[in-house]
């Protein structure tokens, strides 16, 4: 079978926002040798070539930063598909982000991308500590799905997406993560696909590619994972087992390889939860009405 892997880059390689660990980075590299792998990140270019090592980047089959927006080769950008933004969508969004209870800004909090937004409440300024306070605290309230729904209410012609520790990725409805099936599917026909990702969650940015490969049936696989390590565990079970992963025992596996990841690569996730849009709450404040509940 034709078999072509599909990997998110935050939270699915690395941790977010974080170079990829340099041991792990030549484990995929060698995986990169043996298998066609793509990248698909919400990030932009130049911020996944400070992630990603530049052999891996050279090495895999292609790049498609921005959600799909842009599809790259090596250095070479091939494809680029830009969108013109209202002007009242950013300003909603700043509404929200001064009167959210969260106490601290760290500046850079609306980000243009090709073909998307990236806003963020905390800000991209933040760093990797301010970041996980932030993510932890949304966790807990629900603020990133919150701001997502009050935005597809007032802007419904664009889609929200929670992606990262901090963001939310906003683009016109269908150009999504999804929409790199439609360059994979010229470059190979007929293609198996395996598709890593941290957030196909409802509302993550992964979902949309997640859902799409649902909707084709089992002959493609959505891993969902939690960190990079167990995409580590994943890919050296992969490898160990010499390529077969699908709807079998692996055989001969390490004790030490977990029941879960034998278990997710002989189960994948293709029967996807019930579906819901973006949600939540802040606070347990009415997140249409989204009132400043006072910040310190
Ligand atoms: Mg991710």
């Amino acid at each position: 079978m034709n078999e072509i892997y599909i990997f998110d880059i935050d939270g699915t390689l690395t941790q977010p926002r974080q170079r990829m660990d340099r041991a792990f980075a030549d484990t995929f590299f060698a995986f990169c040798q043996r298998w066609p792998v793509y990248l698909a990140s919400g990030s932009d270019y130049p911020k996944i070539a400070e992630q990603v090592p530049e052999d891996i980047i050279e090495r895999v089959a292609g790049i498609f930063p921005c959600a799909g927006a842009e599809f790259w080769q090596g250095p070479l950008c091939r494809h680029a598909d830009d969108h013109q933004f209202p002007q009242g969508l950013v300003a909603l969004f700043q509404s929200l982000m001064i009167t959210s209870p969260y106490p601290h800004r760290f500046g850079a909090h609306v980000e243009k991308r090709t073909g998307m937004l990236n806003v963020s409440v905390v800000g991209r300024s933040a760093d990797h500590k301010q970041r996980k306070a932030y993510r932890a605290w949304d966790d807990r309230q629900g603020e990133r799905a919150a701001i997502a729904k009050v935005l597809a209410e007032a802007f419904p012609a664009y889609e929200y997406a929670v992606g990262g520790d901090i963001s939310i990725d906003i683009f016109p409805q269908g150009a999504n993560k999804a929409r790199i099936l439609r360059s994979l599917d010229r470059l190979h026909p007929n293609a198996a696909y395996r598709f890593f990702g941290d957030r196909t969650a409802a509302g993550g940015n992964d979902r949309p590619l997640a859902e799409a490969l649902w909707a084709r049936g089992p002959k493609h696989q959505v891993f969902s994972v939690n960190d990079c390590d167990e995409t580590r565990r994943i890919l050296d079970a992969i490898a160990a087992s010499g390529h077969r992963i699908a709807h079998e025992p692996l055989p001969n596996q390490p004790i030490d390889i977990a029941r879960s990841v034998i278990e997710r690569l002989t189960k994948p996730t293709n029967t996807p939860p019930v579906l819901s849009r973006c949600g939540g709450s802040v606070g347990g404040t009415d997140v249409g009405r989204f009132e400043d509940i006072g910040r310190a």
